[in-house]
């Protein structure tokens, strides 16, 4: 049931523009056909299985930027934390406009589950080892594989079996893939835009993590709160607001309140503008979305120059800042070398990853099997292939 905002009834979207959460429904199917549950949605139940899956799991050990600096704080988010935020703006989102919440919900939880450990630093190294052999990384398509295949848990079919509409969010949140370099994802109506619910996932991410990388830079001590106020506007509003809000709270409180302001007027505009391009459309149907001329869900210009203005500030400041270097030179070595060394002798992989050797190659094989695992998982495992005295190993932990 969508939640009626008693001071904004325009952002209520027409009814028909949502997803049918019903088993008869062409979103609903599923690839192995199932019977309905007595008493859970299609969408529901995958938010469910999304729950319950291993690969889920791991995101608690797969950190979003920092990697070794992480782990000396108890408090900056893993992959795991910033899905479940990614997924409680989704869920607002959904219901604000009047849209399928426990599918914008599925989409936000699994939005996450095909990225490597090491973060960014580590996607590109993976995908560097592969594109010596021809091949590339790509983590929407790689969550596609885990879910229909990788993730062994249901005897009567492999994967979560989940609905096209999950499927299809899985594949086209964030991107458009064409039809022509991508055959084999011609089931996926690669011509047609996504529903609204998995459009709105790419910026519910967007403005978690934009959010929230400014909190655990601060928390840190690679941000520094003078710059960030001096330079990213979107801040500085916010804090402002904050400040005339609690004129007596101290800079770490107002912070808080700042980011807490900025988060929200990110999402009201988000909705606001979505609802401006449904309405300046004509978009009556989910039929009229997958054929509009562009994607609707978006910020308003205006924020969304704010928006850009933030997020080149994170990458000047903390993701290339050249003291997040020796973390990224140390994700490098450490997949190059695994990658390597396995490509090179696919025997020393665990059997079941042995297995897939023969039909997928040993690169694919070997990027799949590093793809899934945890930051400490892999740095273990680095270790066991690269064997130091201990004045080595401390020094290899620390820097
Ligand atoms: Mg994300």
């Amino acid at each position: 049931m969508a939640i009626r905002l008693v001071e904004n009834p325009s952002l209520l979207l027409p009814p028909a523009i949502a997803a049918v959460d019903h088993p008869l429904e062409a979103l609903a199917a599923r690839a192995y056909a199932e019977p309905p549950h007595p008493y859970r949605t299609p969408f529901a139940r995958d938010c469910a299985r999304v729950l319950h899956a291993r690969a889920f799991r791991r995101l608690a050990g797969k950190t979003q930027v920092f990697t070794r600096r992480g782990a000396e704080s108890d408090h900056s988010r893993s992959r795991l934390t910033h899905t479940l935020e990614v997924a409680q703006i989704a869920r607002t989102l959904a219901s604000a406009l009047g849209l399928n919440a426990p599918l914008a919900e599925a989409l936000a939880l699994v939005h996450d589950i095909g990225h490597p450990p090491f973060g960014h630093a580590g996607e590109k190294a993976l995908d560097t080892a592969l594109r010596v052999h021809g091949l590339g990384f790509d983590h929407n398509l790689h969550a596609l594989r885990i879910v229909t295949s990788f993730e062994q848990r249901y005897a009567a079919f492999p994967g979560l079996n989940l609905t096209f509409a999950v499927r299809e969010g899985i594949v086209k949140h964030s991107r458009d893939y064409s039809a022509p370099d991508h055959p084999e994802l011609a089931e996926f109506l690669l011509g047609e835009f996504p529903p609204l619910e998995a459009q709105l996932i790419d910026l519910a991410d967007e403005i978690a993590y934009l959010t929230a990388d400014m909190e655990d830079g601060l928390e840190a001590e690679i941000l520094k709160l003078d710059e960030l106020r001096a330079e990213v506007p979107l801040f500085e509003e916010s804090f402002a607001l904050a400040r005339d809000a609690f004129p007596a709270a101290g800079s770490r409180m107002l912070t808080f309140e700042a980011l807490k302001r900025m988060l929200n007027a990110l999402v009201t505009d988000l909705m606001r503008e979505t609802a401006i391009q449904v309405r300046s459309l004509g978009i009556e149907t989910l039929a009229h979305v997958r054929h509009a001329p562009r994607r609707l869900a978006q910020l308003s210009p205006a924020i969304e120059s704010r928006r850009k203005a933030a997020k080149q500030f994170l990458y000047d400041r903390l993701y290339e800042a050249p003291v997040m270097a020796a973390e990224h030179a140390h994700a490098e070595e450490v997949i190059h070398t695994l990658f390597r060394a396995w490509t090179q002798d696919p025997a020393l992989l665990p059997p079941d990853h042995q297995a897939r050797v023969a039909a997928e190659g040993a690169p694919q094989a070997v990027a799949d099997y590093i793809a899934g695992m945890t930051d400490t998982y892999i740095e273990q495992a680095w270790l066991r292939h690269t064997p130091r005295n201990p004045g080595q190993l401390a020094n290899s932990l620390t820097c």
